[in-house]
């Protein structure tokens, strides 16, 4: 993944992940799962919107008899068959747009890697209330990735590296989870970092300059920050 400030590129396969990762994140999303079924699916599902029998139903078999499928279900079959299936960038780029609610079209990465899709944030007039709900109830335990780790290690900040859990053996991390208590391996309850500013009724984090990449994206998008209920405004 490359930041370009308000555009991030990611490669077809990053694409398909953070599709995927947005299903799992928000649980069924009927009218987006709708939308998406004939991009995805193709000609094996039949959209109804109107009627008793709306919904998505799917042929199945030779004779191509149709199931419709609720919409876990739905939800399920949308992610294997995006996986599994190459598209053409122009459709992954509209499969981005309906899924993320932004901007995102096919093009080459800045480097020299192939084309992929490049995804407007939307977020360049974001306002953040520093409220600190997002650092309260946003699962971020399995968020630390390598780089985090990698650049905490460069610059010896011994007290974030005792707060990170490092996963594996043998000198071979697997993950990493943060944060744990100082030389232990239990979750913090709240995140050590996170500190109220009395009489101010707003918050700051101590490790403002060096926190993990998934605290500093957040929130990701629009879409994002109104799914996870942040307050900030645009
Ligand atoms: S590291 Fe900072 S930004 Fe991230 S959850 Fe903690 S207080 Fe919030
Ligand atoms: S929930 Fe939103 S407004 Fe509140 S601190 Fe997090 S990003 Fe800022």
């Amino acid at each position: 993944m490359v930041n370009d400030s308000e555009k991030i590129f990611l490669t077809e396969q990053e694409a398909k992940t953070a599709v995927e990762i947005d299903f799992q994140q928000y649980g069924p999303q009927p009218r987006l799962f709708r939308e998406l079924s004939p991009l995805i699916l193709g000609n094996s599902a039949v959209v109804l919107d109107h009627g008793k029998h709306a919904g998505v139903w799917i042929k199945q078999g030779r004779k191509n008899k149709l199931k419709q499928l609720r919409d876990q279900e739905l939800g399920n079959q949308l992610c294997r068959t995006l996986q599994t299936t190459a598209y053409p960038l122009a459709i992954l780029a509209e499969i981005c747009t309906l899924t993320f609610q932004v901007r995102a079209c096919p093009g080459p990465d800045l480097r020299d890697s192939p084309q992929g899709i490049w995804i407007e944030s939307d977020m360049g007039n974001f306002h953040c209330r520093q409220c600190g709900d997002c650092c309260r109830n946003l699962a971020v335990q399995n968020g630390c990735t390598e780089q985090d780790y990698h650049r905490w290690q460069r610059l010896g900040l011994t007290h974030i590296l005792e707060r990170v859990r490092v996963l594996g053996a043998n000198g071979n991390p697997t993950g990493y989870r943060i944060w744990v208590e100082p030389g232990g391996t239990r979750l913090s309850p709240v995140c050590p970092w996170l500190k109220e500013i009395p009489g101010e009724n707003r918050c700051t984090c101590l490790i403002q300059d060096v926190k993990p990449e998934i605290c500093t994206q957040y929130p990701f998008t629009r879409k994002h920050a109104s799914m996870t209920g942040c307050r900030g405004r645009f």
